[in-house]
C-alpha cells in the first residue's frame, strides 16, 4: 500500500540521519553530511522521474555502510534484502587501498544491476555538481580534474540506464573538456 512506501522511506531518512549525524561534507561550508543522500534520493525522484521504492530506500541508506558504522546485517534486518542488496554493490570494500577501490569501481559498473546503476549515477552527479561549486576542503585543482575524469569512466560503464541522469552528467563533462 502506498502509507507503507511512505513509512519505509521516512524510516530510511530517519535512519541515515542518525547515522550520519556527526559527519560533513567536505565542501568549504562543511554542509551536514545527510544533505548528500538526501539530494542524491531528489534526483532520482525529481529528475529522472524515479519511483521505485527499492532504489529510492537505497540512495537514502547508500553511504551507510561505507561512511559509519553500520553494518550490512543491520540494514537487512531493518530494510530487507532487496535493498541490502542493492546498497552492497554501491559501497566500496574500505579495506582496500583506495587507489584499488576507485579501480573497482570502473570495473564493477558495467555488471552492476539496474537499481544500482540508478543510485551510483545520482550519486555520482550530486558529488561533481559539488565539486563544480567549489573545490573540497585540502583539494588541489589537480586532483578534482583527476576526481572528474575518474567519475567519467564509472559513469561510462553506467551508461544506458537513466537517460535525463546521463545528460546532466554529460553536461558537465562536456564543460569540463571530457568529451
Ligand atoms: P575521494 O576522492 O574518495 O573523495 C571524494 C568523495 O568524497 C566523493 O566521492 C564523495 O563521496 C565525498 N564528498 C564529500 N564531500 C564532497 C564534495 N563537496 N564534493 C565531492 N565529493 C564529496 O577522497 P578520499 O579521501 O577517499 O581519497 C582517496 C582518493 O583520493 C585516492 O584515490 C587517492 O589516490 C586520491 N588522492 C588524490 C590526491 C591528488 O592530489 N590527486 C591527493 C590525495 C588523494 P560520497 O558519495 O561517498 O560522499
Ligand atoms: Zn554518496
Amino acid at each position: 500500500a502506498q502509507g507503507d512506501v511512505l513509512i519505509n522511506l521516512i524510516e530510511c531518512v530517519d535512519f541515515a540521519a542518525i547515522k550520519h549525524r556527526n559527519q560533513r561534507r567536505k565542501d568549504s561550508d562543511s554542509t551536514p553530511y545527510i544533505n548528500h543522500p538526501i539530494g542524491v534520493a531528489r534526483i532520482l525522484t525529481h529528475e529522472a522521474g524515479i519511483q521505485d521504492i527499492v532504489i529510492l530506500q537505497a540512495a537514502l541508506l547508500h553511504d551507510t555502510v561505507e561512511d559509519t558504522d553500520t553494518t550490512f546485517e543491520e540494514l537487512e534486518k531493518k530494510f530487507g534484502k532487496a535493498v541490502t542488496k542493492v546498497v552492497r554493490e554501491v559501497t566500496d570494500d574500505k579495506s582496500l587501498p583506495s587507489e584499488e577501490r576507485k579501480r573497482l569501481q570502473i570495473v564493477h559498473a558495467p555488471t552492476s544491476s539496474p537499481e544500482a546503476k540508478a543510485v551510483k549515477l545520482a550519486d555520482k552527479l550530486y558529488n561533481l555538481r559539488d565539486l563544480c561549486k567549489g573545490t573540497p576542503r585540502g583539494w588541489s585543482s589537480k586532483r578534482c580534474e583527476e576526481y572528474f575524469k575518474w567519475s567519467k569512466k564509472v559513469v561510462d560503464g553506467l551508461r544506458g540506464t537513466c537517460p535525463i541522469i546521463e545528460s546532466e552528467l554529460d553536461k558537465i563533462f562536456t564543460a569540463k573538456g571530457l568529451m
